[in-house]
């Protein structure tokens, strides 16, 4: 961990990692419908690994956190979505490597290219109902008009998810059966950047 000022932003990570502990219910019981029912444990698992691991990086760099997070979560998240936050979170960190106090503008370029690397290990472009439907509409949203608007962007994608076929993950399975009901992934997007814009606004 390079040092750093970074009690700020371990105090985001904490209260998004306890938003998606008690979201953990309603994740899972989506998952049980279009999925295979892990999704709010498996989140909920890696988020209080992060939520304890934190404690140790509040004197840490920017870029190291995101790099440590990524790491909590690749050894404590199951499934897809451990995968891919992982890789996610990596390519954040490197965004924002070498940067001491990052902007509003490095951040929303370390949450793009961050995307990115979500969509590319997915091999997944928004309208294949997954959580990209969320992270890429917020993405563009954050660089472009700020947290708020990326906060609406996430939520406005997660439920334009309910009418799309699924073709990535467990849910492809199901196909036409998943439409009626987000996708898990998605709304869980909305779960963790609402928390990020909560503390922010605090
Ligand atoms: P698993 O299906 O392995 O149990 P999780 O329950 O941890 O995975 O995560 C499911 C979520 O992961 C889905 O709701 C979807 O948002 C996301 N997902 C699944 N496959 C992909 C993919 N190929 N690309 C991007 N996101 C995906
Ligand atoms: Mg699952
Ligand atoms: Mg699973």
């Amino acid at each position: 961990l390079r040092p750093g000022d970074g009690a700020r932003t371990v105090a985001i990570l904490v209260r998004a990692a306890e938003r998606l502990i008690a979201e953990e219910g309603r994740l899972t019981a989506l998952d049980q419908m279009v999925g295979d029912g892990d999704l709010g444990l498996n989140l909920a698992r890696g988020a209080e690994v992060a939520k304890a691991e934190a404690l140790d990086w509040t004197g840490a760099d920017a870029a190291s956190i995101l790099r440590a997070l990524s790491g909590s979560l690749r050894r404590s998240v199951g499934g897809t979505s451990g995968a891919l936050y992982a890789a996610g979170l990596l390519r954040a960190a490197r965004a924002l490597d070498g940067i001491a106090a990052p902007t509003s503008r490095d951040w929303a370029k370390a949450f793009c290219e961050g995307t990115d690397a979500v969509a590319t290990l997915g091999d997944t472009k928004p309208g294949d109902r997954t959580m990209i439907d969320a992270l890429q509409p917020a993405a563009e949203a954050l660089a472009s008009s700020g947290l708020e608007a990326a906060v609406e962007a996430a939520r406005a994608g997660a439920a334009a998810t309910a009418a799309m076929a699924p073709r990535r993950g467990r849910s492809s399975y199901l196909g036409e059966r998943a439409v009626g009901v987000s996708d898990p992934g998605a709304e869980a997007v909305v779960v963790w950047l609402s928390a990020i814009r909560d503390e922010l606004a605090a």
